[in-house]
């Protein structure tokens, strides 16, 4: 199982994170983590030659005035795809012009490094499928909140997703969010499809929970994998194995042979 999109629970603890990765790794979890600083990729950096983790690198939009972008090209360089970059109008108050800039700059950095990327969106949905029309490389859309008109700006890009970890919730519930996840689940091609948690913390706060055990991480991917599976009329082993080859096809490595190492380690040596 993958899990597409994650932040470890705690990057101060050294411990913390060996938990972690020692959990998802008994759960036979592939784990795409993010980091959103430089200290967050420094913090991580001795875990990166793991096998069964990869690492996305990018100036997240709630910290978009801190850091200049062009300042980490090695790190941007190392990492396996960036991100998360986009913009945010409803988490965070740096100035619009700021989180533009940034998002600009390591849009421009990804293309010359010939890297994917991933994108945080957030009430910033329109403005950022316009800014990625020209993009070249794979894109990857985390936790799509906005309308389905935009949606389909996103859907024309070709661009991958992935349903955040509320998405059997809502697909249970009568909100209006229930109708996106459905119609995302069904309309979006498999080759695009993906699963994530967004980490610890974000699952404790869609499902509404102040503590959440770090084994609810492969519960809830489990628990939205039969739903998508099921919506989409497929088995979640085939689903499973769908997103480990739409993962290699995201970081643009060749496809596997029959019998393969299953290893997504050349995506950093290639570049
Ligand atoms: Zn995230």
């Amino acid at each position: 199982m993958l899990d597409m999109h994650a932040h470890f629970c705690c990057v101060e603890k050294e411990q913390s994170m060996t938990e972690e990765l020692q959990l998802r790794k008994e759960a036979g979890l592939r784990t795409f983590f993010s980091c959103g600083t430089p200290e967050e990729w420094e913090a991580t950096k001795k875990f990166h030659s793991r096998r069964e983790v990869l690492f996305s690198f990018g100036i997240h939009p709630w910290y978009a005035d801190r850091y200049d972008a062009e300042a980490y090209v090695e790190l941007f360089r190392a990492c396996d795809a960036v991100g998360e970059i986009g913009m945010d109008s409803v988490w965070c108050d740096v100035p619009h012009p700021v989180q533009r800039r940034q998002l600009e700059a390591q849009l421009d950095i990804a293309a010359r490094l010939g890297k994917p990327i991933v994108l945080h969106t957030k009430g910033q949905e329109r403005e950022i499928a316009q800014m990625i029309r020209d993009f070249p490389n794979p894109v990857c859309v985390h936790w799509y909140s906005g309308d389905r008109q935009t949606l389909e700006l996103f859907l024309e890009k070709d661009c991958y997703f992935t349903l955040g970890p509320d998405f059997a919730r809502l697909c249970q519930c009568a909100q209006a969010q229930t109708q996106l996840c459905r119609y995302m689940a069904r309309e979006i091609r498999a080759e695009r499809l993906f699963l994530e948690t967004d980490g610890i913390s974000a699952v404790a706060w869609a499902l509404g929970s102040e503590y959440t055990g770090l084994e609810r991480i492969s519960e809830v991917l489990w628990e939205n994998a039969g739903y998508l599976a099921g919506i989409r009329n497929i088995k979640e082993e085939e689903l499973c194995r769908r997103m480990e080859q739409n993962l290699r096809e995201f970081l643009m490595l060749p496809k596997e042979k029959q019998g393969g190492s299953g290893c997504f380690r050349e995506s950093r040596k290639r570049i």
